[in-house]
């Protein structure tokens, strides 16, 4: 029998292309065909970064499109990438999917389109071509509750028609839903103020689209942000997806790690990594090895080639040799084996929903350090709603010192209750994903309609 034929197209960075190409195996599993659209700059750095084969690739078509952006330096402005993104990629993604379904017999045709909830171009095209579509939203279902909320935040006088803040008080959605602060709001955490606007209006100006989605899934689960899931109850949570992918790294995965982790005692190991986009100035990158160093823990720290903002990984003169005994530096890591693996103790994050995610389904406590967007909003609710992390504190300059790196490290793996609640959360987490539980059940109805 012939497979149902989805196409999957990603907002073009790693925290979007990742989980939903962990949907995509997830759904060759139940019998799907995928083509998945990166865009041309995506797909390279993808199939460059690939260090093995992957059993999926016979099911998983990988193409690519332009995007319009000239350079690598144009890309990096989040601001002139998007505004091209919608000029220029709707056309070659229809003709993308007239091509898809002209040419072949017509079991092959696309059967529905999943996009990122950022493309709502994605899903007029599909609508124009009469296909299925299906948003998915790949950050907290709380995120997706205040964006659909901003219309009302305009009216009620709490931001401007730019997403400014106008008061600094905490906001309520609703009764039942925790207090967030304006400062959270994820646009007002991008820095300067130009960037802040894009943001806010690529966030804006997609809500209508998503309204022209046949379902709306994302990686969640109803219990971890109930009242979310009361705000948007066509908001279906099918996670936390739990699949890992070869397919979608932006960096080759340093796989030797997983062997090094063998070597160490069960709990015994930071696991440090800042996501794909936080930058470090070297004072702070320097105080992280140093405290990394003082905490006298086993280490495995992800030093991304870009990750300090002038382009060197310089360590603090002599760490490398003090630490070889018990510390490991990888440029990137198989993440979700790391956090699979006995070894790890705890994490060290940035706080991205897909970390977030990841260290959740496997009950690791985490050390929380927001760099930017949802982060902060996702470390309020790692620390102060499920309790099961904490935050690393700045000094009056902005930088965490090596002495609050290793307080916090300490802390951490000396708070019983911290890691019950991360132990208790995993179990929720995975019975929903087992045969019976509400995210299992949403992901069944989704491909059951597609089908
Ligand atoms: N990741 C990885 N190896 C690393 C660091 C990160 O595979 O060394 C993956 C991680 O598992 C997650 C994604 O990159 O799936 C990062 O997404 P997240 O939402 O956490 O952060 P973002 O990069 O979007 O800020």
């Amino acid at each position: 029998m012939s497979r149902p034929h989805v196409l999957v197209i990603p907002y073009p960075a790693q925290g979007h292309v990742m989980p939903l190409m962990e949907l995509s195996h997830n759904m060759v599993d139940r019998g799907f065909k995928i083509t998945f659209v990166n865009t041309e700059s995506i797909h390279k750095r993808v199939v460059a970064a690939m260090s093995k084969n992957s059993d999926y690739e016979d099911f998983i078509n990988m193409v690519a499109i332009p995007d319009g952006v000239e350079t690598e330096e144009e890309r990096n402005d989040l601001g002139k990438l998007s505004n091209t993104m919608i000029k220029v990629m709707p056309g070659h993604f229809e003709k993308l999917i007239k091509k898809i379904n002209e040419s072949k017999d017509g079991d092959d045709k696309i059967a529905c389109v999943i996009a990122d909830q950022t493309l709502g171009w994605a899903l007029e095209v599909a609508e124009k071509l009469s296909i299925q579509r299906a948003v998915f939203w790949s950050s907290s279902a709380v995120l997706l509750a205040l964006t659909l909320h901003i219309p009302r935040l305009i009216e009620d006088g709490i931001i401007n028609t730019e997403g400014i803040p106008l008061t600094n008080q905490m906001i309520h959605l609703s009764t039942t839903m925790p207090a967030m602060k304006t400062g959270h709001f994820v646009w007002a955490c991008f820095g300067d103020s130009d960037l802040q606007k894009t943001i806010f209006k690529l966030m804006f100006d997609n809500t209508p689209s998503t309204k022209l989605a046949n379902y709306i899934i994302c990686n969640s689960f109803y219990e971890l942000e109930p009242s979310a899931f009361n705000l948007v109850p066509n908001l279906k949570p099918i996670g936390p997806l739990l699949a890992s992918s070869r397919l979608a790294h932006f960096w080759p995965e340093d796989l030797t790690c997983l062997s090094w982790l063998d070597q160490q005692p069960a709990k015994s190991v930071i696991y440090v990594a800042l996501g794909s986009f936080t930058v470090l100035d070297k004072r702070q990158f320097d105080e992280l090895a140093l405290g990394l160093e003082l905490c006298g823990q086993r280490f495995l720290w992800v030093v991304r080639p870009d990750l300090t903002n002038d382009g060197t990984d310089s360590y603090p003169d002599g760490f490398e040799t003090r630490v070889c005994s018990r510390g490991r530096m990888v440029g990137w890591a198989p993440q979700r084996e790391v956090l699979a693996h006995p070894s790890v103790a705890c994490f060290l994050t940035h706080c991205g929903w897909n970390s977030t995610l990841e260290a959740i389904s496997v009950g690791v406590p985490l050390l929380c350090w927001p760099y930017f967007a949802d982060q902060n909003l996702n470390k309020e609710y790692i620390c102060e709603i499920w309790k099961i992390g904490l935050g690393l504190k700045p000094d009056e300059n902005g930088l965490i010192s090596r002495d609050e790196f290793k307080t916090k490290v300490v802390g951490l793996l000396g708070n019983e209750e911290i890691k019950t609640s991360a132990m208790e959360l995993k179990e929720i987490a995975m019975k929903n994903v087992s045969s019976g539980g509400a995210s299992f059940k949403n992901f069944e109805d989704f491909i059951e309609e597609i089908k």
